[in-house]
């Protein structure tokens, strides 16, 4: 990189000159109806990007001062009249309170910057209950998943989409304009009809996460439970031996590896069971089942719970030797040892069992970390489709693949030791590795050439029972694996 280039900022302030697109909003004169958080920082906001601003409120000798000098304060009525454009920053409630200006807004275009407490609160949305108040006026829904946070903070700080609906295009576009030069991405989201969904969008509470974590705290409480029968029950029960302190540390530390583990195959299981019925029916333009869908839609935030846990695992592992019981435990063995005269406690096997075990996990950690920041949208974007691909699909199968011996040599030979099975129950670790084996031998089958050609055939289009003459293309490399066909 030239001298000249590294003196670039990165991120550069993004110039409106000469973009005819967005010239003629800056220096409009703006109003905003309100004088509350919003108005406040809607109003900072719409100076510093070079509008000139007047706001219109009840009681506007009180609030001048809460605004910069620049805007203009004065009476509703006085700020209607000098602008075209006016942002209601007012509750719904508080519409009807407004109607009184009806005659001075006729025809001006009015901004629904408004949010409800609960989703689908009422029948119709605030912009169209605004719209059917004031019928001669252009209504546009827009802003409102802005907070006066982010407007006061700037674009650079917070979310920069302003989702925009309107019945009237011209409206929407030159709300779209001002957005632009306040330094906002203007999203069209179509008619007044999307408004009930615009206004939705800030209450609603991580949607694509309720799955994964409902998966997440199940595979939890599944494994706890068993964990705690057999590190801290059967003890009691058993030997008489009060386990409880385990509890916190141990069974929570050896239940987090393993809903990691079992979540990092789920990532993978649904492009299993989507080849698998792309083979059995011999076509990829079949619809799969809703719960397949739905599965492989979320895909990414069940890898990313399982990077978490893994996350929680290493921390715990690494605290595991500062806790008390382990230093009793500690001098508890060394004074046996002493007592019976054993010199050399070395035991090779376990040893090495031990340094494979803790590189391997290692390892795993790092390819975990590697495919949840490569799932980042901003880092996302910058990858093209065969890096992005490459990481999430053959890294992450090889992070799987890894867990696998991570888990393998945790487990050694401890499941076939008639000792390790407490009520019968077989050491934890040999459950974990059920769906992660199911997937790495079928990720193996599906790269048998045979059944490759095939599913790569499939995902060109091919149709079984359809003659169709069919060319593979030459470079093999085109698609790497299962999850980089088109709707897989
Ligand atoms: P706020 O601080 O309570 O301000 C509301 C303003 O409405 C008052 O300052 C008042 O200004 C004006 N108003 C007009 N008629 C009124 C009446 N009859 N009774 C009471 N007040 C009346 O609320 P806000 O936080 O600024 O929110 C304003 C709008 O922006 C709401 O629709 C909200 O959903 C939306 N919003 C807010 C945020 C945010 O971060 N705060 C984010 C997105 C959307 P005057 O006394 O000067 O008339």
């Amino acid at each position: 990189m030239s001298g000249g280039d590294m003196a670039k900022p990165l991120l550069g302030h993004r110039s409106t000159e000469g973009d005819p697109s967005v010239t003629p909003a800056a220096g409009r004169t703006v109003g905003v109806l309100g004088s509350g958080d919003f108005a406040r920082s809607l109003a900072i906001r719409l100076v510093c990007s070079g509008f000139k601003v007047v706001v219109g409120s009840r009681n506007p000798k009180r609030k001048a001062g809460l605004f910069p000098s620049a805007a203009e304060v004065t009476f509703q009525a006085e700020a209607v009249k000098k602008t075209d454009v006016i942002f209601v920053a007012v509750f719904r409630e508080h519409y009807s309170t407004l109607c009184d200006l009806a005659d001075v807004l006729a025809g001006k275009i009015l901004v629904d910057v408004s949010n409800n407490t609960e989703i689908n609160h009422h029948k119709e949305s605030n912009a169209e209950y605004l719209a059917s108040l004031f019928p001669a006026c252009a209504v546009v829904k827009g802003f409102n998943v802005i907070s006066a946070w982010t407007l006061q903070s700037g674009a650079r700080d917070g979310n920069k989409q302003v989702l925009i609906c309107s019945n009237n295009q011209e409206a929407k576009r030159t709300v779209a304009e001002i957005a632009q030069v306040m330094g906002f991405t203007p999203v069209d989201m179509g008619c007044m009809s999307s408004a009930c969904e615009i206004e939705n969008i800030p209450l609603r509470l991580l949607p694509a996460w309720k799955i994964p974590i409902f998966l997440a705290l199940g595979l939890f409480l599944c494994f706890f439970t068993y964990n705690l029968i057999r590190q801290v029950i059967h003890p009691y029960i058993r030997e008489q031996k009060n386990k409880l302190y385990k509890i916190p540390i141990e069974v929570v530390n050896t239940t987090l590896p393993c809903v990691a583990y079992v979540m990092l195959s789920l990532v993978y299981l649904p492009g299993v069971l989507a080849a698998c019925s792309q083979l059995y029916y011999g076509t990829k333009y079949r619809r799969f089942p809703d719960w397949l869908d739905q599965w492989l839609q979320h895909r990414k935030q069940i890898g990313l719970l399982s990077f978490f846990c893994a996350a929680l695992h290493a921390v715990y592992s690494f605290c595991l030797p500062m806790r008390r019981s382990h230093r009793y435990q500690l001098i508890e063995t060394a004074v046996k040892q002493a007592l019976e005269k054993k010199m050399n406690i070395w035991v090779e096997e376990e040893v090495w069992r031990m340094e494979i075990y803790i590189s391997v996990g290692i390892i795993a950690l790092g390819l975990l970390s590697l495919l949840a920041i490569t799932s980042l949208p901003s880092i996302a974007n910058s990858l093209n489709w065969r890096e992005f691909s490459f990481i999430q699909s053959t890294l992450g199968f090889i992070a799987l693949v890894i867990s696998t011996l991570h888990t393998l040599t945790y487990g050694w030979s401890r499941a076939f030791d008639e000792n390790q099975y407490k009520f019968y129950l077989p050491p934890t670790y040999t459950l974990t590795l059920l769906v992660p084996c199911t997937v790495i031998l079928a990720k193996v089958i599906f790269s048998l050439p045979c059944i490759q050609q095939r599913l790569l055939r499939i995902r060109r289009g091919w149709e079984k029972g359809r003659y169709v003459k069919f060319v593979l293309p030459r470079a093999t490399g085109e698609y790497s694996s299962g999850e980089t066909s088109s709707n897989v």
